[in-house]
């Protein structure tokens, strides 16, 4: 995956979801947990003057989008 702005590779940080995690790892089918997307970052220090995050939605078919997801 590339940077959008600077086509540099991006380094995968973290991944974002909805939901009780915790429950869900104990099984329970009520925890509302979905994962929905990746998180990336610009590993590129010139990169810095644009925001350095980039995320995903898993349902909308692996788009970057801008910044980190709230
Ligand atoms: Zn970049």
């Amino acid at each position: 995956m590339e940077c959008p702005c600077c086509e540099s590779e991006l380094a995968y940080e973290d991944w974002y979801y909805t939901g009780n995690y915790s429950a869900y790892e104990k099984g329970y089918e009520d925890s509302g947990f979905k994962k929905l997307g990746d998180i990336y970052k610009c590993s590129n220090e010139e990169c810095d003057y644009f925001e350095e995050y980039f995320h995903t939605r898993n349902n909308d078919d692996s788009q970057l989008f801008e910044g980190y997801p709230c």
